[in-house]
């Protein structure tokens, strides 16, 4: 197959994650007879100081024009003082809106190797920890009304949060056909018991499901759920939430599993393009020093072959790859313990890519 990917570097570690998730790519290209073709799209601190916006209308036509979108990490104090609308995770929300990603998929993973970095309690940790949060991206509270004004000689402010159904049920879907690959079981979170949009959220939810009788559908409040993940991380397969409730969550969840710098994530629209990127962000205090873990952003890249290219055997093989260089005892220094062996970010973009099968 030959695929075309527009590659957003970035600010800080940006650029030396993607190089190597971009090698560990290269390498199932090889293996797996594919070509990749790489279009490069500045976004953020790197393209406010080249063109003077964020996300300058080429990178945004090369990202529409893509099989799917990999991206560092965008930011750094070189750009705090730049105004709310031109900073660089402007340019970040701009192209989620422009490619219309609506669903954000999370995985919760920790590898059994690393199970010592986990914060939970060892008989906890032990059971396993795998779980996917699918978030509502574009809708809720973050996209409604925001108001402040004077009432009664004080200041009120008042943020909307409005679903409607359509914007439920596709998100719905997600979840339902994510869950299909995995062990068929959707915990759909909300606060039906306080807020009419949790409501119209679980009806809805309940009439998607309908469609879907070979999966388990479980309803949880908000409140439970964050206090679940820390007490049985294990019940949980996919985690269906809108988007306020869904970004809480899923930093919670991306927390126990040890590292921030080991998690991907993938944002999704109506087509097969998605856009790639792990969680963190882009470590200035680390950055240029050979120092960042890689893995989120190689884990990311497995995630686009897998979701937007539809190659399992391939995503599979790089969280493969992941799992033996892990279990050879190379560690990055955020998740190197006593006993195993330290190497950077080059080091292990190199052994990740050599154990690519
Ligand atoms: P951060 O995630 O960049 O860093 C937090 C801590 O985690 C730092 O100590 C850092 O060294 C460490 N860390 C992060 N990624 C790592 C990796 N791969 N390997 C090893 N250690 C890693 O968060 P921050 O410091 O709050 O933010 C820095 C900049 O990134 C800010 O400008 C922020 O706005 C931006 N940011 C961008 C995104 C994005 O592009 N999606 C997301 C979050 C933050």
């Amino acid at each position: 197959m030959n695929r075309n990917i527009a590659v957003i570097r970035g600010d800080g570690i940006g650029p030396e994650i993607i190089a190597e998730a971009i090698g560990v790519l290269d390498a199932v290209a090889k293996r797996y007879g594919h070509t990749f073709s790489y279009s490069e799209a500045p976004m953020g601190g790197s393209a406010i100081d080249a063109f003077g916006v964020p996300l300058p209308d080429s990178s945004r036509k090369t990202c529409l024009a893509s099989d799917g979108v990999l991206l560092g990490a965008v930011g750094g104090p070189k750009w705090d003082s730049q105004p709310p609308e031109n900073r660089p995770e402007r340019g970040l929300l701009k192209l989620r809106g422009a490619m219309g990603l609506y669903a954000n998929l999370r995985p919760a993973r920790m590898f059994a190797e690393l199970s010592s970095t986990c914060p939970l309690r060892a008989d906890i940790a032990a059971k396993g920890i795998d779980f996917l949060v699918v978030r509502e991206l574009i809708g809720g509270v973050y996209f409604g009304t925001h108001r402040t004004e004077m009432v009664d000689g004080e200041q009120r402010a008042t943020d909307i949060m409005s679903y409607s159904e359509h914007e439920i049920c596709r998100i719905a879907h997600v979840a339902f056909q994510t869950a299909r690959q995995r062990r068929r079981r959707v915990t759909s979170v909300d606060k039906a018991n306080v807020l009419d949009s949790s409501r119209l959220w679980r009806k809805t939810v309940c009439a998607v499901a309908e469609e879907y009788p070979d999966v388990e559908l479980l309803h949880m409040y908000v409140d439970n759920a964050a206090m679940q993940i820390v007490r049985d991380p294990s019940q949980f397969d996919v985690i269906l939430t809108e988007n306020l409730f869904g970004d809480i969550l899923s930093d919670e969840a991306s927390q126990i599993t040890g590292s921030i710098g080991m998690i991907p994530s993938a944002s999704l629209g109506e087509g097969t393009c998605g856009l790639y990127e792990p969680i963190h962000g882009s470590a200035p205090d680390i950055a240029g020093q050979d120092k960042a873990n890689p893995i989120g952003t190689v884990l990311a890249a497995a995630m686009l072959l897998r979701h937007s290219f539809g190659m399992e055997r391939e995503a599979a093989a790089v969280e493969a790859a992941v799992k033996s260089v892990l279990r050879g005892g190379y560690r990055c220094r955020d998740i190197c313990q006593p006993g195993c062996t330290p190497v950077g970010c080059r080091e292990m973009g190199l052994l990740l890519r050599e154990a690519i099968c």
